[in-house]
Parts: C-alpha cells; sequence; structure tokens
C-alpha cells in the first residue's frame, strides 16, 4: 500500500505539479483544502470547485476544512510581510493538524509551487506547524513546475485566480487610484 501525503491545496492550478511530483515518487496523495484567506466567499467557492473538479478527474477525494474567514480577519494584521505569515501559520497549522488526525505522517503545500510567495516564510510555518502537531513537513521549492502548471490550467480551462486570495491582496492587485479608475 502507498504511503500518504497530505498536500495542503491553495487552488486547482497549484495542486497539478505537486500530485504530478509526489504520485510519481509513490505517494497516494490527500489534497486538502483550507483557506479562509480567501475573499470574498465567492472567490472562495470558485477556487474551492475548480478543485474539487481536478480531484475527481484524478479520482481522489478532497478534504476540506472549514471557511473560518472571521477567523482570518481577527488573527491577520494588515502590513503585507506579517500578515502572510500569519497566514501561511494559519493554513499549516491546520493542515498538519488534519494530517495528524488521519494518521498521514508527512504534509506539504501546494504554496511551494507560487514563485510570488515567501518560500522562506512557508517552510518555517510548515515546520512550526509539524513540531506542533508531531508530523513532518516536506519543504521542497516546487516553483519550477509553476509555468507547466499555467499552461496546463489554461488549457484545462480550469478557473484561475486574479489575485493571492485575501482582500488586502485584491486591493493590492487592482487598487491603482484613490478614487477608484479604470481596472
Ligand atoms: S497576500 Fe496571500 S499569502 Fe498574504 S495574507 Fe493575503 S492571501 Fe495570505
Amino acid at each position: 500500500m502507498a504511503v500518504k501525503i497530505l498536500i495542503h491545496a491553495c487552488c486547482a492550478p497549484c495542486l497539478i505539479h505537486p500530485y504530478d511530483l509526489f504520485t510519481g515518487r509513490g505517494y497516494e496523495v490527500v489534497p486538502y483544502f483550507y483557506n479562509p484567506n480567501i475573499h470574498p466567499f465567492r472567490e472562495y467557492r470558485e477556487r474551492y470547485f475548480a478543485a474539487l473538479d481536478y480531484a475527481s478527474e484524478k479520482g481522489i477525494k478532497l478534504r476540506a476544512g472549514p471557511y473560518e474567514m472571521e477567523r482570518f480577519l481577527a488573527e491577520a494584521p494588515s502590513p503585507a510581510g506579517e500578515r502572510c505569515e500569519v497566514c501561511y501559520r494559519m493554513r499549516l497549522g491546520r493542515s498538519a493538524a488534519e494530517a495528524r488526525a488521519l494518521g498521514i505522517a508527512r504534509f506539504t503545500t501546494t504554496l511551494l509551487v507560487s514563485p510570488y510567495q515567501d518560500q522562506e516564510k512557508i517552510g518555517r510555518a510548515g515546520r512550526a506547524a509539524a513540531a506542533q502537531h508531531g508530523v513532518e513537513f516536506i519543504f521542497e521549492d516546487m516553483s519550477s513546475g509553476y509555468r507547466e502548471s499555467v499552461r496546463i490550467s489554461r488549457e484545462a480551462g480550469m478557473y484561475r485566480q486574479k489575485y493571492c486570495g485575501c482582500v488586502y491582496s485584491e486591493k493590492e492587485r487592482f487598487q491603482k487610484s484613490d478614487p477608484p479608475g479604470e481596472i
């Protein structure tokens, strides 16, 4: 029987490369969608259903945590550097707890695929979560698979988000002036 690995999934496009990588290494991948950072709810829903479609296409079950938007807004501060670290800790903490509850010894995250995320902070958050819950965090820079994931997801007509996730990142992505002009 294959050894399992839980992969925290931030979205469907970023799940493509880690899924292929770890199944190629003989693992049974268990994707876990826990992203209370994604706002608004309709955006969260789009990303969730895209991940669900991808998982069912692969014949695997997508596990999902609750949509704790209020928790994110209460705990994540506004400045981007600190906020992202809190965001990583929140998502990886819950993923580590889920892996532990399922009896899965290892976990990693699709956040390590995106060249726009902070690998060092993700590594720190993942290791802290692993130590807290008694599992192992697999840290691996998977950003070499990013371009190919973009290509595959575009060709497949998969939903692709236009901003990182939180309301702050939505504002940073789209607001060009105050008062607002064209997007
Ligand atoms: S910018 Fe992205 S990583 Fe940073 S807090 Fe917002 S959703 Fe999380």
